[in-house]
């Protein structure tokens, strides 16, 4: 294994910066640059020097035994000041160690999923961690990466297994009069797993929801003040707002945290007739995304219907608050009432929508799970037929079983990983 080294933190000026040397040779790189190193886990302040004995910097000093880092090799940390050219001084310096060489993205991380540091799901929790935006984001990834999943799955592994001892028992035995019918046993099981698979599958879309965000569009007639709406909520100028009707043409997109979820606003074209080629674009347009939006805010002007369908959890608001008499169930951007009622209201439909969420987030999850439910339901149809399709079942329980195994990584591992590091910043 090579020795890695790489700039942890985030590029650019800072107070501190970290620098992770991780491999055999971490050590005595660390002996390079600053003499002495000290004691593992002991963080020492020392003196950063190139081999010509100049000083580059000050810094925190720590070192990790093998068996208690996060790579699962020997790991240095270096806190420097996080100046860019004291860094840039103390990258230099190990790049000249002939043992040494920078890291690609993610293979810190990979070196801990390699050495049994974490599984497979816990990578992606991480991987999920840091891009984490809002709150809802960073429970969810917290979640994956205590391992909870592998935790279910290696439940779910031992009563499969279990099973396929039963199973195979009743092969292995046939032509002897086997004293006890195994079947119900092993029906008990499969179905237990049965079970909890689909409500982990279902799960997955909400749980995906959280990681890709909810889009809400707000949508109603011209000039009803939806582009100001838009504005009110994102708390910034994103879309242009006129007295001329047909002003936004495009969908307008503001990505925010909205009450701790993740939420795309999308401000639309005006709904009327036009005959403007461009305008009608738009339109239809506003209409098409409107429809597929997770939730729509409708913005009416008093008295008239809106010109869409509206589903059971969809919001309707009356137009312009300010100048209206009876303000009950209004909105107006320009003056801010009734836009903190909004934010909750949105928030609290969002979060029922979050309500099924259970271990398993990803569709790479629910893929697995499901090629895993398909097999043992399969195996369950032929369990009645006895020992003639035994078998058949057997190999169903499995494929169940390398298929759930392949959650945490345990097979089919290699077509995978490329796809999950993609994601991953260097020094990570
Ligand atoms: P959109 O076409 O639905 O996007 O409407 P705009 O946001 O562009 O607003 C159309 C016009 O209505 C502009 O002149 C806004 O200043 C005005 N307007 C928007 N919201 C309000 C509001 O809450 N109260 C009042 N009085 N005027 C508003
Ligand atoms: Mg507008």
């Amino acid at each position: 294994m090579d020795t890695v080294y790489a700039l942890s933190t985030a590029q650019g000026k800072s107070g501190v910066a970290v620098i992770r040397v991780s491999g055999p040779q971490s050590l005595s790189a660390a002996q390079a640059l600053c003499g002495d190193i000290p004691p593992f886990r002991q963080a020492s302040l020392r003196i950063l020097r190139d081999p010509d004995g100049k000083r580059l910097d000050e810094a925190l000093v720590l070192t990790f035994p093998k068996d208690g880092s996060f790579t699962g090799e020997d790991v240095v940390e270096l806190q420097t000041h996080g100046s860019i050219a004291g860094v840039s001084s103390v990258l230099t310096a190990l790049s000249a160690m002939d043992t040494l060489r920078p890291a690609d993205p993610g293979e810190f991380t990979r070196r801990a999923l390699e050495n049994g540091r974490l599984d497979l799901t816990q990578v992606e929790g991480l991987a999920d961690l840091i891009d984490a935006e809002t709150e809802a984001q960073r429970r969810q990834a917290m979640r994956v990466l205590s391992g909870d999943l592998g935790k279910r799955a290696e439940i779910w592994r031992q009563k499969l297994i279990r099973a396929a001892a039963l199973l195979e028992a009743t092969i292995d035995f046939a032509d002897e009069e086997v004293p006890v019918d195994v079947s119900p046993e092993v029906s008990e099981l499969v179905s237990d797993v049965i079970l909890s698979l689909d409500a982990e599958i279902k799960g997955v879309d909400h749980a995906e929801r959280i990681r890709a965000g909810f889009e809400v569009a707000i949508i109603g007639a011209p000039n009803v003040g939806k582009s100001t709406l838009l504005n009110a909520l994102a708390g910034r100028e994103a879309a242009i707002t006129s007295e001329y009707a047909g002003t936004t043409r495009d969908v307008i997109e503001v990505r925010m945290d909205l009450g701790g979820l993740p939420v795309t606003l999308l401000d639309t074209a005006g709904l009327r007739e036009s005959d403007d080629v461009v305008e009608t674009m738009g339109i239809d347009r506003a209409r098409q995304r409107a429809g597929v939006a997770d939730l729509r805010v409708f913005l009416v002007e008093k008295g008239k219907t809106p010109d869409f369908a509206i589903g059971p959890d969809d919001i309707v608001l009356n137009a312009k608050a300010d100048l209206l008499s009876d303000k009950a169930n209004a909105v107006s951007g320009q003056t801010g009432f009734g836009i903190s009622q909004l934010v909750d209201q949105i928030a609290s439909i969002l979060k029922t929508r979050t309500a099924g969420i259970g271990v398993a987030t990803r569709l790479r999850h629910q893929h697995a799970m499901v090629r895993g439910r398909d097999a043992l339901t399969s195996m369950m149809s032929l369990l009645p037929q006895g020992e003639d399709t035994a078998d058949i079942a057997a190999e169903e329980l499995r494929t169940a079983i390398r298929s759930l195994d392949s959650l945490v990584g345990r097979v089919d591992i290699e077509n995978v990983l490329d796809e999950i590091f993609a994601s991953f910043c260097l020094g990570k």
